[in-house]
């Protein structure tokens, strides 16, 4: 047990066997965030395969991502699945001249990990410029977990952010449209900006950064995007994430000191969407008040969430696991758990799965390959992987939120009656 020294919370650091989905899967959202771009995973079968299911459908008429399979004939050389690779977004991209911009995503078999990427990268780029852009980045399982995969892709777009000296602040982290428009609207009545969503809507439509920006992350996964911003210049801001009422206005709160907003000005203008989450939160507090909570580590949400559902829901907490701790982008976090919170970090599942069998929590947060096992034990679970896909951020969200958690609680209540 390692005490955390910025918090002096003590985290449990494990490092054992790990059941966590790979980078790839961040492309399910990620193409439906940036319409023009398109995500070619090079890779094996199987890549294709999580990518579809994860996906759920193979979405309408042309989905924005596919998968550069390399079968054993490309994998007799380099040169030969170099020139599979272009000959793979030759055709791709004169079927489609919609992408504006593509991405080239790593994975993990031994021979897509020799090929170089990046070079790859470069010299499509020379050949389709200015027409597409073309980046790279990995989704591996062997560098990746999950969530990791949107971090290493913003990351990718980082050095093609247009440079600029004037104040602004970038929201960092993907957000489901219908958010980004509520907080744009908070902002822009607060008279705060201009403000830049980071990834855009439009690949080609890039924020840009220097000193004068200013970082509000909406995500708590994005450790590596975050630094390459602060190396451009950019000052990270000191917030919680946009979590539940409470970390939605400390927020935002945090962007509007850096422009300095008359506090009674920012009070008056987050007491209507604030009152409306308290109330919506009341109805779904009375279900999960006193309820039992552990979470498995899976998204890098596991903190914020953990912070919402005790100190908002009145959930008890047994357990908050989580991949990774970066201290730069949870400390605000971590200070607001239960000071006798029990946190780890990484995973070492087989003794994890002990912890909360002996534990019995109502409620087990947890990635799919260990919910159903956990219900068929009679644990009730809530998938993580619902959690990334559902718009949560913001006021507005809040009592969405909440459900997420009490619709599995009533529906035991419900059966055991
Ligand atoms: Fe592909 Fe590796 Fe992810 Fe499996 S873990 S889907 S091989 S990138």
């Amino acid at each position: 047990m390692a005490l955390d020294a910025c918090t002096e919370v003590p985290v449990l650091k494990e490092r054992g066997q790990r059941e966590v989905f790979c980078g790839l899967t961040g492309i399910v959202w990620l193409h439906r965030k940036m319409q023009d771009a398109f995500f070619l995973v090079v890779g094996s079968r199987t890549c294709a395969h999580l990518i579809q299911s994860a996906a759920g459908v193979m979405i309408f008429a042309e989905p924005r991502f596919g998968t550069a399979i390399l079968g054993e004939k490309d994998l007799a050389g380099l040169a030969d699945a170099n020139e599979e690779l272009d000959r793979v977004v030759d055709q791709l991209l004169a079927r489609r001249p919609d992408i504006s911009t593509l991405f080239l995503v790593g994975s993990c078999p031994s021979e897509v990990i020799k090929l170089d990427l990046a070079r790859a990268a470069e010299r499509l780029s020379e050949r389709f410029f200015p027409q597409v852009r073309i980046l790279n980045y990995s989704g591996s399982g062997i560098e990746t977990t999950f969530t990791q995969g949107e971090d290493t892709c913003l990351k990718s777009m980082v050095p093609i952010l247009p440079s600029s000296n004037e104040k602004s602040l970038m929201v960092v982290g993907t957000l489901a449209d219908v958010i980004e428009d509520q907080f744009r609207k908070i902002f822009d009545t607060l008279g705060l900006g201009p403000v830049y969503f980071f990834p855009p809507r439009r690949a080609t439509n890039l924020p840009p950064v220097g000193k004068q920006t200013y970082l509000l992350l909406a995500q708590p996964f994005l450790s590596e995007t975050a630094r390459a911003l602060i190396q451009r210049g950019a000052t990270l801001l000191d917030a919680p994430y946009p979590i539940g009422v409470e970390g939605t206005t400390a927020w935002l709160e945090s962007a509007a000191k850096a422009w300095n907003i008359n506090n009674e000005h920012f009070q008056k203008t987050i007491a209507p969407a604030k009152e409306r989450a308290q109330i919506g939160l009341e109805r779904y507090r009375q279900s999960l008040a006193g309820k039992s909570l552990f979470l498995f580590p899976d998204s890098q949400l596991e903190i914020p969430l953990a912070r919402f559902l005790s100190r908002e829901c009145g959930m008890e907490l047994v357990e908050v696991g989580t991949p990774y701790i970066d201290r730069m982008l949870m400390q605000n976090e971590i200070s607001l758990l239960p000071a006798n919170v029990s946190l780890s970090e990484g995973q070492d599942v087989e003794r994890q799965l002990d912890r909360a069998r002996l534990a019995k929590p109502d409620m087990t947060v947890c990635g799919l390959g260990l919910a159903n096992p956990l219900e068929a034990e009679g644990m009730t679970t809530k998938w993580s992987i619902e959690l990334v896909f559902s718009p949560i951020q913001g006021y507005d969200q809040t009592a969405d939120l909440a459900e997420l958690f009490a619709r599995p609680l009533e529906r035991k209540k419900r059966l055991s009656v």
